[in-house]
């Protein structure tokens, strides 16, 4: 175990070295003061509304069309004026979001649609985000260079892709199985080389694992034991979390994150609301009129991202509901206690031949044409049957017309003529930003 470290040390030192450095950076600050996080926050929302004011021509509009001029970033309670970012700026507005003396740092997620708006995102390609997980992971007493189990959807289907990741991750071991597509044959080869491998980690999208564990125990398999069990993109019901632990008799985490804004915040052993990764994310929780609501009430979650002035998110809007706990917690850390969020419950798929569909992957399946739709629900029937309803986006096309076709196209594929399937442009109107529901049985 040690030389596993020391390599895994060693390729970050040679490879990423601001990795390590922010870890530790990292580990120090969890135990700030309130006075000394407050500073911190009030330097960093200063700091990245001014860039995004002068380097990004969507705030500059943005804020301007609210009266807000740059020396009003001295004024004491600033940002909490600051109008508010949607999704539909990030639809409509993508390319002015970028900070145009930053480009060459600009990478893009495709990812996004855990709310039912497909929506594209920059982010700056340099910050260090695995030093966010790995404090994470020291929580729950693991380590970065742990192995670990993913039931999660599987982007590298081919022999090489597959190779290719497991160089860049050697010495670590990571072992998958694709929650776009459970099968029987699918869920023993996985519990096959688990067993084989023995990871101390098990992590995926929730309604995957908890079908992954329903498997296990109704048939009655051999699974070794993991350490730690810690699930996301959905919260997790008492119901899955009595499933989870009773099967892999291991601690569950449930960890927060969404494709804009990664490690928002996730539980620690105490498991007693979940710590939100303050140096990385400022979270607000406002109300109708965009007050900020008070500690304890629930509100529409706004993420701020600090750090990152490539592509700036300010006061954005994610889409779920969530509330500051009052609670102080027992570890000690003072990083800010969340409640679990609310709106993102997705049902699992079941096929007539016995293949899941995880709910959380379908949620997914317009994230490589992200400007194709506005909103979307899957719906499967009671006999069975599999409906896909959209929303257009009001500039639709030809483009976006063969790209919703192309994501059809791909489900059929999972599908695999198990059930008929149909796609169908929805008459709920324009829901503009808002969330419609997206998985559902119809039962
Ligand atoms: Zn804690």
């Amino acid at each position: 175990m040690k030389l596993k470290a020391e390599l895994f040390r060693l390729k970050y030192l040679c490879f990423n070295p601001a990795a390590f450095s922010a870890y530790n950076k990292l580990q120090k600050n969890q135990y700030l003061s309130t006075d000394e996080w407050e500073t911190l926050r009030q330097s960093k929302t200063k700091k990245l509304v001014k860039a995004a004011f002068k380097c990004t021509r969507f705030y500059r509009k943005h804020y301007a069309s609210a009266g807000f001029e740059i020396g009003d970033v001295e004024q004491p309670d600033f940002f909490h004026n600051l109008p508010i970012v949607t999704k539909k700026h990030l639809r409509d507005s993508f390319d002015e979001f970028i900070n145009v003396y930053e480009k060459q740092y600009l990478s893009t997620s495709t990812t996004g649609g855990s709310t039912g708006v497909p929506v594209k995102c920059g982010y700056d390609k340099r910050y260090p985000t695995e030093a966010l997980s790995w404090r994470t992971l020291s929580w729950w007493g693991l380590h970065p260079w742990d192995d670990g189990g993913y039931v999660w959807r599987n982007p590298r289907t081919t022999r090489r892709s597959q190779l290719i990741n497991q160089a860049l991750w050697w010495p670590t071991k990571k072992i998958r199985l694709d929650a776009s597509s459970m099968t029987a044959k699918s869920i023993t080869d996985f519990i096959k080389l688990w067993n084989k491998i023995q990871p101390p980690q098990l992590q995926g999208y929730v309604g995957a694992v908890v079908e992954l564990a329903q498997y296990i125990e109704s048939n009655n398999i051999k699974f070794h034991k993991p350490r730690v069990v810690w699930v996301t993109s959905a919260p997790l019901s008492s119901v899955q979390r009595g499933i989870l632990e009773r099967v892999f008799e291991a601690p569950v985490y449930d960890q927060y994150g969404c494709c804009e804004v990664s490690w928002i915040a996730a539980q620690c052993e105490q498991k007693d609301g979940l710590h939100v990764n303050t140096e990385r994310v400022g979270l607000e929780f406002v109300d109708d009129n965009n007050f900020t609501v008070s500690k304890g009430e629930w509100g529409r979650t706004l993420v701020t991202r600090y750090d990152d002035f490539v592509f700036p998110l300010i006061r954005y809007e994610v889409g779920d509901t969530g509330r500051f706990l009052k609670n102080t917690c027992a570890c000690g850390r003072t990083l800010p206690l969340i409640d679990q969020v609310k709106g993102r419950t997705t049902d699992t798929i079941r096929l007539p031949s016995g293949r899941i569909l995880s709910g959380d992957y379908l949620t997914t399946i317009f994230d490589a044409y992200p400007d194709a739709v506005q909103s979307f629900r899957v719906i499967q029937r009671k006999d069975d049957s599999i409906l896909v309803e959209y929303v257009h986006v009001a500039e639709h096309n030809l483009k976006h017309q063969r790209n919703i076709k192309q994501a059809e196209k791909t489900l059929r594929n999972k599908v695999n003529h198990d059930t008929s399937m149909s796609l169908e442009r929805s008459s709920c109107g324009d829901k503009s930003d808002d969330a419609i529901w997206y998985v559902r049985n119809d039962i």
